[in-house]
């Protein structure tokens, strides 16, 4: 892997949250998008080389929805960009953790992605990344 490409955030209210993180990092978002494979809008802050993405749920049988009944807003997951998505999730598999898609999918700010499940990642769901170029 080859860093924390950013953070998920879920959130109730993503005008409210945009602006509070807005406040907070001084920053705006640099988009906002809505993806609907994973049921979420999201919005994406870029503070020098991180970023913080915020989900809010757009369907209430989606997973965040579903997170938040659970946990509430907080941390989502990390997320790890990859150089070559399908090498690492083979090199995952092998080394045991359960990946919760077989195929990379198209995630948000035109990655692909695949998530880890978060029992094997003492309790973070992870998601690899990598750029579609
Ligand atoms: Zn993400």
């Amino acid at each position: 892997m080859e860093k924390i490409e950013h953070i998920g955030i879920a959130v109730k209210d993503l005008k409210q949250a945009n602006e509070t993180y807005g406040k907070l990092l001084g920053v705006q978002p640099y988009k906002t998008e809505i993806v609907n494979a994973e049921n979420v809008i999201t919005s994406f802050f870029k503070i020098g080389e991180s970023k913080v993405e915020l989900l809010e749920s757009t369907n209430p049988l989606g997973v965040v929805a579903k997170f938040l009944d659970k946990k509430g807003e907080g941390l989502h997951h990390v997320a790890y960009s990859v150089k070559n998505i399908y090498d690492e999730m083979k090199r995952l598999k092998t080394e045991g953790f359960v990946l919760l898609n077989d195929e990379p999918k198209y995630g948000a700010d035109n990655k692909l992605v695949c998530f880890i499940h978060p029992k094997d990642t003492n309790g973070v769901l992870i998601e690899l990344c990598q750029e579609i170029i």
